[in-house]
């Protein structure tokens, strides 16, 4: 089965062979996939010409049902997602729901928001300025969706999610969709837009799906367009300096992979309700979709007193966590995606062992449940321990993407917040302390190189949203290494799709010159 491509409004099949796309606990071939000879520059025109113009006739409140009609037809199909989550992913249960109920709460969440802004199809920024003496001549700034096409190239750990997340603001913007999936699991993505398409939702050329390698994709896209990438900073680097990109100074928002930390405060020691809400965090975060999200926590950082009683409390639920093949109902933690990928988590390890200790698991030959070792691509969970933060350099730099973390141990504040600022700018740190001066000293001390800061105290208790969950209404995004970009934060997701212009003329008639009625929602203040 060779999946085909969806561009111009129609189904094509890419040519050549194509690339497999395997189960990694069998290693069985699945489905292949080809973008070769698929005609982008075509494709991205229909999406602007057909799509884009369709999707701007309608005002925010008309697309934002049908975000929930597109939210309707994935829950519908939600036992087909997990089942292609299985062969595809390998992934439990749990880990399916993550990405495909996370993708379906998110498609929802906009439909609901999106509804507020109402008949409008442009949105004022601000209220009225007055430049002159008399009021007369004043501004007013304006967002209006860009005229291009949105093309995400994605990540293969949320082939539903990584979808949803950016499409739902996209085409609630007005603006149509070219998704990229990453190759490793393009079905999923691939089953969703088909399930779209064919429930006849969106008007034609507002969402297109390529399968398969980019190729020319870049050298096509617009100064109109908006690139939304998500994957690691390698391929970051090389898709923010293409020349193409470069030259008509697209936009471009990258989401890439990040060193995130969970820290314990001095305060919380063994025996404490915080203590243990810490351990069962970080094993969460190791074990989900077996490490394999890009805000996984990487580093447990932890005071010295208690680094040893931290590393047995993790080490004693890791050796109780079953790992095999998710078809069995016990297992929690699946495979990694594929041989690639395992081999990718070996060679990080195999770095990070030279400035840390094994604490729990790091064994390439570790036998997997009921799966074949020489076929699957199982990565064993594994605990490493670093004494001198200061002094490592893997620690900080080294995203082993797959179930494994390194506890590093701190001797104070200065040297707690040195340590979590080596990590160059991440999604993500959570904060678990009954001491609310230390916490206010970590925020303060890296909150710039964080974009999300979870806190947990006694009184949070077990009611947070958890360090690797990201809900539309927070911003998800992060600085330095972390990519630079911001998703999500609810209707602020919408300014990537818009283009501000300001109009400066006579007062009373400024909305009326940019084509709005009176009572245009105001979106931003
Ligand atoms: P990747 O290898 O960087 O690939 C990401 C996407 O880029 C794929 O669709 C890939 O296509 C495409 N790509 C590769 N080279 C390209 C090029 N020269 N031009 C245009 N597109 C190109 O990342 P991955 O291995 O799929 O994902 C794992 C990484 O993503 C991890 O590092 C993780 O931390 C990060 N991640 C970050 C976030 C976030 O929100 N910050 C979320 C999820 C994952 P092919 O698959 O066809 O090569």
């Amino acid at each position: 089965m060779k999946l085909p491509n969806y561009v111009s409004g129609e189904w094509k099949e890419g040519a050549g062979a194509g690339e497999p796309l395997v189960d990694p606990v069998t290693g069985e071939e699945l489905a292949r996939i080809s973008s070769q000879e698929i005609g982008v520059a075509g494709a991205l025109e229909f999406a602007r010409s057909h799509g884009g113009a369709a999707l701007r006739q309608q005002t925010y409140r008309e697309r934002a049902e049908m975000l929930g009609k597109v939210a309707e037809v994935m829950t519908a199909n939600r036992d087909e997602y997990f089942r292609i989550s299985l062969l595809n992913s390998g992934a439990t249960q749990a880990d399916a729901s993550f990405d495909v109920d996370g993708a379906i709460y998110t498609m929802k969440y906009y439909a609901k928001i999106g509804k507020a802004l109402g008949e409008s199809k442009m949105l004022k920024e601000g209220g009225v300025l007055s430049l002159s003496k008399t009021g007369e001549f004043a501004a007013q700034h304006f967002l209006a969706p860009s005229k291009g096409a949105a093309v995400f190239i994605n990540a293969f750990n949320f082939p539903a999610w990584g979808l949803c997340e950016k499409a739902a603001p996209a085409l609630l913007s007005g603006v149509p969709i070219l998704a990229k999936p990453a190759s490793a699991t393009a079905w999923l993505t691939h089953r969703i837009v088909e399930d779209i398409v064919k429930a006849g939702i969106l008007p034609a050329g507002t969402i297109s799906i390529l399968c398969g390698s980019a190729r020319d994709l870049l050298d096509h896209v617009s100064e109109s367009d908006i690139v939304s990438f998500t994957g690691s900073a390698d391929t970051a680097m090389r898709i923010r300096g293409h020349e193409n990109i470069l030259r008509r100074s697209v936009r471009v928002n990258v989401e890439a992979d990040s060193i995130n930390s969970a820290i314990l405060g001095p305060d919380a020691a063994p025996g404490t309700e915080i203590f243990d809400s810490f351990v069962k965090e970080v094993v969460r975060e190791m074990t989900l979709k077996a490490g394999q999200k890009c805000t996984a926590i990487r580093r447990v950082l932890v005071p010295r007193q208690q680094f040893q009683a931290v590393g047995e409390a993790i080490a004693a639920r890791l050796s109780s966590t079953k790992v095999g093949n998710p078809r069995n109902p016990e297992v929690k933690v699946g495979p990694v995606v594929n041989k690639t990928q395992q081999a990718a988590c070996f060679e990080g390890l195999r770095r990070l062992k030279q400035e840390s200790e094994v604490v729990f698991g790091g064994d390439e030959k570790f036998q997997p449940i009921e799966a074949d070792v020489q076929r699957s691509s199982f990565v064993q969970p594994t605990l490493l321990a670093c004494k001198n933060g200061l002094d490592a350099k893997y620690v900080h730099d080294v995203e082993v993407f797959g179930p494994a973390a390194t506890l590093v141990a701190y001797d104070s504040l200065e040297n707690l917040i040195a340590i979590a600022r080596r990590g160059l700018g991440s999604l993500v740190v959570s904060v678990f302390s009954n001491d609310p001066g230390f916490v206010q000293n970590v925020v303060l001390g890296i909150g710039d190189l964080h974009g999300r800061i979870l806190v947990v105290d006694s009184s949070v208790g077990n009611q947070h949203t958890g360090h690797g969950n990201v809900v539309p209404s927070c911003l998800h995004g992060g600085p330095g290494r972390a990519g630079g970009g911001e998703e999500l934060a609810g209707l602020r997701a919408l300014l990537l799709y818009h283009r501000r212009f300001v109009v400066q003329g006579p007062s009373g008639r400024l909305a009326e010159l940019a084509g709005l009625s009176a009572d245009t929602s105001l979106f931003y203040s």
